[in-house]
């Protein structure tokens, strides 16, 4: 184990280059027109959820993500969690998501008062696993006049929400033609992987609806703050009612339509936004060539291998990834331990949702290729000034 974890260490002194004692897993920059832009919004008192960097901010998202609409909301849980209420995803419906992803995917499924069910990633793009989910709804679905059902479970599956893990692309073609032949709605969790491509196109403009997360740990924060993006108008508008306690427009009559929520980003977060976003075509810039700098240093590495966008694919390289071999995968916490005691911040990949207590009796498919890959995740200290050349 010793000489596995010197061997580790030595790696990442070579590619972090740095005389820091403390190198954390990904922290945030701010090094454009952050402090003119929030400066800004205190001298004109446009701090609240109305605002010109609210505008412009959800125009750029929804620009850098390729489709027409955006909708800035309080983080990204809350934008995932309207985005499946405006796709359609009503109270006991199924809504299928990977087991390997943050927690806050499930959790807004359950917001949303729906049922998250569990599939299978896949190992070469860490995403779903689209031929193991086909098998698994051609073992469990039946098709009657409601849409989707589970067999097991009586209930209706009306969504999947494929989640673009570390900030690579799940294979969407596949996806969506699968999805489409059974008439699912995608909404895209893609909270890690603003500035990635598949194909040519942008994470966040892959499905019918997507949502994003800024908050700190991301590649661009907003300090918290989430949106919605979507070519759908109709969906960009419910959403936005949605958020905004679905108040009817009017000079000053106070009328509400429905129960809705509290959701919208204040301006003050939308102009830290404003400033950030300019800095994001250099952030996946440096971001990439760090990822070069791991994969260079780990090619002559036994124990284990970092991973690498798929093909077709252009990841932001939001989190590095280290998937160590089996036998080293034995000692992953030794190895964790040893590396955060000498100053290296790295984490395990997040525990799987269908072993958290909350979610432990929830539909699932075989998650064999998940729980392989749970044991063998190590995430690498991935801030973009480390990439600077
Ligand atoms: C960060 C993240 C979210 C949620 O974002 P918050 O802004 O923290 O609510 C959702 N899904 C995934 C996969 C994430 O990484």
């Amino acid at each position: 184990m010793d000489t596995i974890a010197q061997s580790l260490m030595q790696r990442l002194a070579d590619v972090t280059a740095t005389s820091d004692d403390f190198i954390p897993l990904h922290a945030p920059e701010f090094s454009g027109s952050e402090w003119a832009m929030v400066k800004d919004c205190l001298d004109t008192g446009w701090v609240s959820s109305v605002g010109s960097y609210v505008d412009r901010f959800e125009r750029e998202v929804a620009e850098l993500c390729g489709v027409a609409h955006g909708v800035a909301m309080v983080n990204g849980t809350a934008a995932l969690q309207i985005a499946l209420e405006v796709a359609g995803v009503k109270p006991g419906d199924e809504v299928i998501l990977p087991t390997m992803t943050f927690i806050a995917t499930a959790n807004a499924i359950h917001h949303a008062r729906a049922v998250p069910h569990f599939a299978d990633s896949d190992s070469v793009t860490l995403g779903l696993d689209v031929d193991a989910l086909e098998a698994h709804l051609e073992r469990i679905a039946v098709r009657e006049t409601r849409g989707l059902v589970n067999r097991e479970t009586g209930a209706r599956i009306f969504a999947i929400v494929p989640m673009h893990t570390f900030g690579h692309p799940t294979d969407m073609d596949k996806l969506n033609e699968l999805a489409s032949r059974y008439g699912i709605v995608i909404v895209e969790d893609a909270a890690e992987a603003l500035g990635s491509r598949y194909k040519g196109q942008a994470c966040g403009g892959l499905g019918h609806i997507a949502a994003l997360s800024f908050n700190g740990n991301k590649i661009v924060t907003t300090g918290g703050g989430g949106a919605i993006v979507t070519n759908n108008s109709e969906l960009a508008k419910r959403a936005k009612h949605l958020s905004t306690t679905a108040k009817v427009a009017h000079p000053w009559a106070f009328k509400h339509d429905e129960v809705g929520y509290n959701y919208r980003m204040p301006n003050i977060n939308a102009a830290l936004g404003c400033a950030q976003l300019e800095q994001l075509p250099d952030r996946v810039m440096r971001k990439r060539a760090l990822a070069e700098r791991y994969h260079a240093s780990f090619a002559d590495f036994d124990h284990g291998s970092i991973f690498r966008e798929p093909a077709e694919c252009e990841s932001n390289y939001w989190l590095n990834t280290l998937i160590l071999s089996n036998e080293a995968a034995e000692n992953r916490d030794d190895l964790l331990d040893a590396l955060n005691k000498s100053g290296f911040q790295c984490r395990p990949i997040w525990s799987l949702l269908h072993k958290q207590d909350v979610y432990k009796n929830c539909p699932r498919a075989n998650l064999q290729a998940a729980e392989d890959l749970e044991r063998r995740i190590i995430n690498l200290p991935s801030s973009a000034i480390l990439g600077t050349a």
